[in-house]
């Protein structure tokens, strides 16, 4: 049988095949394809930095270390208990994922009194940034969350923490989007030719929001020239 990339539809390097999306047909020893596990690299990786984000929107001040996000907009009232709801989520749905990772690697996870929310975070993306490989390989999980008010047992496998690391990364985005200035760039990306180049206000760096490559000023420019190019070429 044919093994594709688990994101499926919504993986970053998808295919078509019948004219439906699916994911990338890859190597059966993996879980995602490379892109996509790229990605939850990253979204790992910059967690800690976007709950420190959220909390300057809500004016609580940063609580990790990290860069000082520019705001041009205040953020609008109605969104404030999605916000929080949305870092509450990142905090235990990371925690949970790096219980079951410590619990593999036999790592002590249990911490001594009560920590703040964006340090315990922190600890948990940073444990599961250094053994991804163990979280992706998880199988059958059972984490105990609150669902609409109840607890509920869930079974998962790390693939599906993945996604949900994936899927908050895009939500915090997404809430910052509405604070941040972020600039379209009117060319496509050389990577996955979608039109998602992006840059954020006073940034230096490029970043495609589809596949997650980043091009520095000068490859951009390149870029931009051998786009030129090709267009007199067909023109002519
Ligand atoms: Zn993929
Ligand atoms: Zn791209």
């Amino acid at each position: 049988m044919e093994h594709r990339c688990y994101r499926g539809e919504f993986c970053a390097d998808h295919e078509k095949v019948d004219g439906r999306r699916v994911g990338k047909h890859i190597n059966p020893a993996s879980g995602l394809c490379d892109t996509c596990a790229r990605q939850v690299e990253r979204a790992i990786a910059e967690l800690p930095a976007d709950y420190a984000a959220l909390n300057l929107i809500l004016g609580k001040g940063s609580t990790v270390g990290g860069e000082p996000v520019r705001m041009t907009r205040e953020l609008p009232i109605p969104l404030r208990p999605h916000v929080e709801a949305l870092q509450r989520d990142m905090v235990t749905e990371t925690g949970l994922w790096a219980g079951s990772v410590a619990a593999v690697l036999n790592h002590e996870w249990r911490l001594a009194g009560r920590v703040r929310p964006g340090w315990y975070l922190d600890r948990s993306c940073k444990l599961l940034a250094g053994a991804q490989s163990v979280f992706l390989a998880l199988r059958d999980e059972k984490h105990v969350r609150w669902e609409y008010g109840r607890r509920v047992l869930v079974t998962r496998d790390g693939l599906d923490g993945a996604l949900e690391m994936l899927r908050l990364r895009h939500k915090a985005r997404l809430y910052l989007g509405q604070t941040r200035l972020v600039h379209k760039l009117p060319v496509p990306c050389p990577r996955c030719e979608a039109m998602a180049l992006e840059r954020e206000d006073g940034s230096e760096l490029i970043e495609c929001s589809e596949c997650a490559r980043r091009y520095t000023w000068s490859e951009y420019e390149t870029l931009c020239l051998a786009l030129v190019d090709r267009k007199t070429v067909t023109a002519v």
